[in-house]
This record gives C-alpha cells, structure tokens and sequence, in this order.
C-alpha cells in the first residue's frame, strides 16, 4: 500500500466562536504546511462547507447559534460531507458529552485547554485513517469492478461452450500413484459432449477417466493423450463411434491445457458420408474413363498410361517388356456379312477371350482400336510373350466362332505380332512400332499366326504359330 504523503493542499477547518484558539490553532497548523479555513460559528461553517470541502473539521460545541452537535448532525446526514472526519474540540469534560459526540458522528474528541502537540498527533492520525479508508474504498470499487468483469466473461464463455456445436471436455492427468493405475480427472464437460456418448454431463464431472474406458471410444486414444501432455503439443483423429441410437463419424482434437488437455469433439459423420459418396463416384469416373464401352476391358488411353509407366519401371529395373499386338482376321468381312450387332458381339466375345487367357496380376489387356487389341506383359522374355500369345490364339481357336467369309478358316482366327525390350530410352512407342511391325508379318504371311520381332538390322520375324 502507499504511504502516506501530506498533501500541500491538504486542508482543515477550524470552527470555534474563540477567536484566540482560532487564531492559536491556524498559527500552527499553517506552520504544519496546512491550508487553514476559519469559521467562528455554527452557520458561518455550514456557509463554508457549500464551497470546497476540507479535509479535516475541528468543531467546537459550545458556540451561539448552531453549535457544534447540530453543525456535526447536519454534516454526517448530507452524503457530500459525511466522510470527512469531525474532531470536536470542547470545555466539556463530562464522558456522556463526549459519548455524545462519538454517537453523533464524531472521529475524536480533545478537551480544551488543550495541548499543541495533541491536537497536531491526533489531527495527523485522522488524515491519515481517512486516506487509508479512501484507499481501501477505490481497492474495493477497483475489485468489485473486476470481479464483475469476470462473472460476464464467465457467462459469455459459458454461454459460448454451452452453444456451440463442438463436444468440448477438460480433462486433468493423474499419473499412477502406489500400484493404482493412472488416469484422466473430468472437471469440465458441455452438454453436447456428453450427449455425443449418450450421457448426461452429471455422469462425466469429477469422474476418473481409465485406459479402458477411453480405449473403448478408438484405440490406444488413452495413450495419445498423455503423449500430448508429455510432448505439449495437439493432435487429431477421426474415429467412427456406435451407440444403440446413433452411428456416427467424430473428429477429437486434444490441445495441452494447464496440466491436462481440453479435448473438442465434432460430429463429422455428413462429411464422412460425403466423401464416401465422393470417392465411390471418382472410383466409377475412373472405371468408365479407362474402361472400353463395347468389350468392357481396358481402352486405349489406360494402355498408354500403362505402357509408359511399365516401361519406366522396366527402364529402372533393367528387366525385359513385352507388348502384343493382336488383330482379328478379315473383320470388315466380317461385319460386312454378319451386321454390326453381331461384328460388336464378336468384339466382345474376342476381348474377353484374350483376358481370360491372360493369367498374371500385373498383366494388362486393352481394346487398341478397331479389331485390334494389345496385352503388356511386365517382366517377361519373349519365350514367356510366345506361351501367352499361343494361350491365346488356341482360346480364340477352340471358341470356333463362325466367319464364313474369311478366305483362311471356317472361324474366327488371330494375327498376333510379339516385340520384347528392356527399355533403354524413355521412347516407349518404339516398342509399339516394332511390335506392329510383327504384327504386319503375320498379316502378310498368311494371318492366323504369331511373330516375334527380334531387335536386328534385319528386323527378321520367327516363323510360330
Ligand atoms: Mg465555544
């Protein structure tokens, strides 16, 4: 607290019908440093008082008029008066005079003739209790006008947590103390919280929060919390929480919060759904873009992506690339003789044959365009290429779909061209070309048979099939 300090401007009215003690009194006090006011009655100092207001009063009673009694009832009825301190000063020596003055409102009482030194010590002590009551009085406002800040912000943080949509919980860490284990103390919990678990928050205040019971909503989420306390760093997860009314999709938040953790919960079950339905749309999306309308196997733009990215894989591991270019002999006459309907079923057929035929994972089967169809076989030699390309063509054979207008078989029958490479460049078309190129041969040398391009000046094809 501060210390009192004389105020230069500190002052006091002297009221007394004598006009020696007025006279004695304003001599020494003015030595004092006092700024000294006089009255020498009753009415004069009430006249005064209208002005500005002393700091201290010393009241004679006996005077004409008003005297002293009246002039301290008057000043202790009006509130602008009522807490400057009185000291009466009088002849009167009876104590029920003096209990008098003290009922009636007075701070002290000094018996004339009086002592100089007294008058000066109690006048000292009466302004200073006065600003030590002043002081404590604007400590009190001071206080009560915090106190009051803090209950709105109270209601406004307690209106907020209450309304918002958010499960919002405080929870405090007790770590394991003789053998009994650790847990989580709830000290705080909104309703929407507790209504996420199907509980009232009366179930959650002052629980003990244990592994299990934590463990049960996702798991290990006992242990992510304490590792946020540990590290005092937050973290997120969504998990899916059952109840016997709701089924639902929650994200928790736990931020480090004055030795526990203040969790926020949302119910993200909407968004979940939304990106469900999201990602099965983009799966169809991406199933009709790469897939082929009529033969329902994979067309053309998935072969390049596919291509391109087994070569670079090849490319890398240094392993060899087969690619087969198959064509289905004398289509046009086909189409031309058995209608449209029956050339679009023949494709489907033929495609579905090829696919079958072909048995690894990593093995891919695509519609290259028109009649034609391309098998990309990952890490295979050209003996490997030549089985499946004969795996092939023999399906197509024991299928013995009719073509009476090919001029080389009753049925329908395959030009298959084969080029292997362990990719060197990033140019993978020359994969495509080569292979092509053994497709032509085949076509040329009669069709219904297999070519391998073999990498050689010559460009020379093996006679299978
Ligand atoms: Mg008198």
């Amino acid at each position: 607290m501060d210390v009192f300090k004389k105020k230069p401007e500190t002052k006091i009215l002297i009221v007394d019908d004598c006009l020696d003690n007025l006279l004695l009194l304003q001599i020494i006090l003015n030595d004092l440093g006092y700024q000294v006011q006089q009255a020498n009655s009753g009415e004069e100092a009430l006249t005064a008082l209208d002005g500005t207001l002393p700091d201290l009063i010393l009241l004679d009673i006996q005077m004409p008029g008003i005297d002293g009694y009246d002039v301290c009832k008057r000043l202790k009825a009006n509130p602008k008066t009522q807490e400057i301190p009185i000291i009466f000063i009088s002849a009167f020596s009876d104590p029920m005079e003096k209990v008098k003055a003290f009922k009636l409102g007075g701070e002290d009482y000094i018996t004339k003739p009086f002592f100089i030194e007294e008058v000066v010590a109690r006048v000292e002590k009466h302004l200073i209790l006065t600003w030590q009551k002043k002081k404590l009085k604007q400590e009190l406002k001071h206080r009560q006008e915090i106190e009051k800040k803090l209950v709105e912000s109270h209601q406004i943080l307690a209106h907020i947590l209450e309304s918002c949509p958010d499960g919002i919980a405080v929870l405090k860490y007790k770590p394991s103390r003789k053998k009994k284990p650790a847990y989580f103390h709830c000290t705080f919990v909104n309703a929407v919280m507790a209504d996420f678990l199907g509980l009232t928050p009366e179930d959650f205040i002052n629980q003990k929060i244990f592994n299990s019971s934590l463990d049960r909503f996702a798991p290990s989420l006992f242990h992510q919390f304490r590792e946020v306390i540990d590290n005092q760093l937050s973290f997120e997860r969504d998990f899916y929480y059952e109840t016997l009314e709701k089924k639902a999709w929650y994200s928790v938040r736990a931020i480090p919060y004055n030795e526990g953790i203040l969790i926020i919960v949302r119910d993200i079950t909407e968004r979940k759904e939304c990106e469900l339905i999201l990602h099965q749309t983009n799966n169809v999306l991406y199933q009709q873009a790469v897939t082929d309308n009529l033969t329902k196997i994979s067309n053309r733009r998935a072969f390049d992506v596919y291509l391109e990215q087994e070569w670079k894989r090849a490319r890398r591991e240094e392993l060899p690339l087969a690619l087969i270019m198959i064509d289905i002999d004398y289509f046009k006459r086909y189409n031309d003789h058995y209608g449209h309907e029956a050339g679009d079923r023949c494709l489907y057929t033929v495609a579905q044959t090829i696919r079958q035929a072909v048995k690894r994972p990593s093995d891919f089967v695509a519609r290259y365009g028109g009649e034609e169809f391309a098998v990309i076989l990952p890490n295979t030699e050209t003996e490997g290429a030549q089985t499946v390309a004969n795996t092939i063509q023999n399906a197509i054979h024991d299928l013995k779909l009719p073509h009476d207008q090919s001029p080389i078989s009753s049925w329908i029958t395959l030009s298959i061209g084969i080029s292997v490479k362990i990719p060197t460049s990033e140019n993978f078309t020359q994969l495509i070309q080569t292979a092509d190129h053994a497709l032509y041969q085949a076509k040329n040398q009669g069709r219904d048979r297999i070519r391998v391009f073999f990498n050689c000046l010559s460009g020379v094809s093996s006679t299978l099939g």
